[in-house]
C-alpha cells in the first residue's frame, strides 16, 4: 500500500497550548491564512466572550454539536495539518487533557511579556511526561516584552527542557526591527520597506549582513550579535533526536497579530515536527501506521446539547490503516461489530465529505451510545487494544445528590454511564458512601449536571468542596484512621483509596506524621 505509506508522511498532527491571551487563536487563523482557508482573520471561531461560562451552554443548544474548532484539517505546503483544541478557560477540562494523547506534537505559545503561565505549565506537564516534542513560540514581540535571555532562562528553568534558539529578536515593541534567524541565517525583517527586503542574507559566518544595509547602523546591531555569540558558545547544540525526545525544544520569537515570524516559525516547524507514531497496545507491542489494518481510539466525545439530536460524536485518532467510509470495524471493548457510515472529518476549507482518511487524521464518528473514552476500534480480523488513556489527578471536587429521592434509580444510571464515558469522575467516601465527583474543570461538572437533567430526567444537587489536593496511596499502607478532618478518605472508581487534602500544608502534616506511606498522583 505505496499510497498509505505516503499519505501518512505528510501528516503532521498537532495541539497548540497555552495560557489564556496569549495569542493561540490569532496564530491559528495565521496559519489558516498561510494555508489559505480563511482570506482575513477573525473567522476561525467566536472572538472573546463567547465561551464565557454562562453561555456556554446556551451557545452549545443552539448550534448544535460544536465540531467545528475541535479539529481544523487543512494544507499547507505539501503537509496535511491537523490542529487539535485544546480549549482552556472556562472551558477547561479532562478534554484538554486527553486531547494530547491523539497529537504527535505540539505548539506552545507564550506571552513574551508575561512568560510561562500556570495553564501552560499545566499543560507541559503532560506533554512532558508522555515525551511529546514541543517547538515553542514566544509570541507579541511587537509589544515590550522580557529580555529575551530571561525568557528562555525561565523557560528551561520552569519547565525543565532545554531550549535552543531558532531565531533571536532584534528588538521588541516600538524598536522591534527583525529576527537574526539563526537556522537560516537570514535576518527577517520588521515591515521592511519593500518584500525583496523581507529576507537579508547572513554572510558565510553567519555573523554580519552579506551586504551593506541600514540595519547594521542600528545601535541594537551589534547587541544582538554578541548576544548570538554567547548563545553558540554557551547554548545548547541543536540535536534532532532530543527534539523528537521531547528533551530540547526549538524556540522561536514573533508576533502572531502583525503575523511577524509566522511564516518562518510554521515551515520550519514543518521540518522537524514528526509525522504519525506508532502507538502502545495494552501488552505493550506496538502498532505500526504503516500497518494496513486500519485502527483507531476514542479521545473524545462531545454530546450533542440539543435535546432533539441525542446523538453523540466520538473523536477518533486513527493510528494505523485507512478509513474508508462505510468500512466494518470491531469496538474492542465490546467485541461488537460497527458500520462506519456516519462519520465526519474536518477539512478546514471543504464542505464535502471526505471519503479516505490516514494515520494523524482525525474522524468524528456519529454513536448512539456505544463509546467510551479510551476505546479501540478497528478493522480487520487481528485484534487491537490500545493502551489505556491516563488518569488525570482532579483539583475541583463536588458533592453530589439527586434533587429529589424518588428519582434514585436513574440517578445511580445517569452517574455511572456518565462516569464510565468519561465526563466527570466519581469518589465515594469511605465511611458515608455519599459520591463526589472531581473534574480537573468548572466546565466538567456543568457538563454534568445538564445531562443528568436532559439525559437522565435527574436533577442534581452539586455540592462546592473547596480546592483539594487528590493523592492515591497503597490500599496495604492504609489504615482508615489516617483520615481527619484536613483529609477525607475517599474511594475511586476501582476502589483505590484516594486521601482528598485541603491544601500543601494539611498534605505535609500527613507526610510527617506518617512517613512511610507513599502519596501518588496521577498524571
Ligand atoms: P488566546 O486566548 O490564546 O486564543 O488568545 P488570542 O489569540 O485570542 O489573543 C488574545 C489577545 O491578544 C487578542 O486581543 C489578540 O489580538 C492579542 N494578540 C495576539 N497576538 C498578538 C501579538 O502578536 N501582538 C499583540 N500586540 N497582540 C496580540
Amino acid at each position: 500500500m505505496a499510497n498509505l505509506e505516503e499519505e501518512l508522511q505528510t501528516r503532521r498532527t498537532f495541539a497548540i497550548i497555552s495560557h489564556p491571551d496569549a495569542g493561540k487563536t490569532t496564530i491559528t487563523e495565521q496559519m489558516l491564512l498561510l494555508g489559505g482557508v480563511v482570506r482575513e482573520a477573525g473567522t476561525v471561531k467566536g472572538r472573546k466572550g463567547n465561551f464565557a461560562k454562562s453561555d456556554w451552554m446556551e451557545i452549545e443548544q443552539k448550534r448544535g454539536i460544536s465540531v467545528t474548532s475541535s479539529v481544523l484539517q487543512f494544507d499547507f505546503d505539501d503537509k496535511r495539518i491537523n490542529i487539535l483544541d485544546t480549549p482552556g478557560h472556562e472551558d477547561f477540562s479532562e478534554d484538554t487533557y486527553r486531547t494530547l494523547m491523539a497529537v504527535d506534537s505540539v505548539i506552545m505559545v507564550i506571552d513574551s511579556a508575561k512568560g510561562i503561565e500556570p495553564q501552560t505549565k499545566k499543560l507541559f506537564e503532560i506533554v512532558k511526561e508522555r515525551h511529546i516534542p514541543i517547538f515553542t513560540f514566544f509570541n507579541k514581540l511587537d509589544r515590550d516584552g522580557r529580555e529575551a535571555f530571561d525568557l528562555v532562562d525561565e523557560l528551561e528553568s520552569t519547565l525543565g527542557i532545554q531550549a535552543y534558539p531558532m531565531n533571536w529578536p532584534i528588538g521588541s515593541g516600538q524598536i522591534l526591527a527583525g529576527l537574526y534567524d539563526l537556522y537560516h541565517k537570514q535576518v527577517e525583517v520588521y515591515r521592511p520597506a519593500s518584500n525583496a527586503e523581507r529576507f537579508l542574507p547572513l554572510n558565510e559566518a553567519g555573523n554580519d549582513l552579506a551586504q551593506a544595509n541600514a540595519l547594521q547602523e542600528n545601535p541594537l546591531w551589534d547587541e544582538v550579535r554578541d548576544e548570538i555569540e554567547l548563545l553558540q558558545d554557551a547554548g545548547n547544540e541543536f540535536d534532532e533526536d532530543a527534539i523528537l525526545r521531547g528533551e530540547l525544544t526549538p524556540v522561536f520569537f514573533g508576533s502572531a497579530l502583525t503575523n511577524f515570524g509566522v511564516e518562518t516559525f510554521l515551515s520550519t516547524y514543518m521540518d522537524y515536527a514528526p509525522a504519525p507514531a506508532p502507538k502502545k497496545t495494552a501488552t505493550g507491542t506496538l502498532v505500526e501506521p504503516t500497518d494496513e489494518n486500519f485502527a483507531g481510539f476514542v479521545f473524545k466525545i462531545q454530546a450533542n446539547m440539543d435535546p432533539n439530536h441525542r446523538d453523540r460524536i466520538a473523536f477518533v485518532r486513527i493510528v494505523s490503516g485507512e478509513f474508508t467510509r462505510g468500512m466494518d470495524v470491531t469496538l474492542q471493548r465490546l467485541n461488537k461489530k460497527l458500520r462506519l457510515s456516519n462519520v465526519t472529518q474536518f477539512m478546514a476549507d471543504s464542505r464535502e465529505n471526505v471519503q479516505n482518511a490516514y494515520p494523524g487524521d482525525i474522524i468524528g464518528v456519529y454513536d448512539t451510545g456505544n463509546f467510551q473514552i479510551g476505546d479501540t476500534i478497528y478493522a480487520g480480523k487481528k485484534a487491537v487494544e490500545f493502551e489505556e488513556l491516563p488518569t488525570f489527578t482532579p483539583e475541583m471536587f463536588m458533592r453530589v445528590r439527586a434533587k429529589n429521592v424518588l428519582k434514585q434509580k436513574s440517578f445511580h444510571k445517569g452517574v455511572t454511564q456518565l462516569v464510565q464515558e468519561g465526563t466527570i469522575q466519581m469518589y465515594t467516601a469511605w465511611d458515608s458512601g455519599e459520591y463526589i465527583l472531581g473534574a480537573v474543570g468548572q466546565l466538567q461538572f456543568e457538563v454534568f449536571q445538564f445531562r443528568m437533567e436532559n439525559e437522565y430526567n435527574t436533577e442534581v444537587t452539586l455540592e462546592p468542596m473547596g480546592a483539594k489536593t487528590a493523592r492515591w496511596v497503597n490500599a496495604e499502607q492504609l489504615d482508615p484512621r489516617m483520615a481527619s478532618s484536613r483529609n477525607l478518605l475517599v474511594r475511586d472508581r476501582n476502589d483505590a483509596p484516594v486521601f482528598l487534602f485541603e491544601n500543601a500544608f494539611a498534605e505535609r502534616w500527613f507526610s510527617d506524621k506518617y512517613p512511610d506511606v507513599e502519596l501518588e498522583t496521577k498524571l
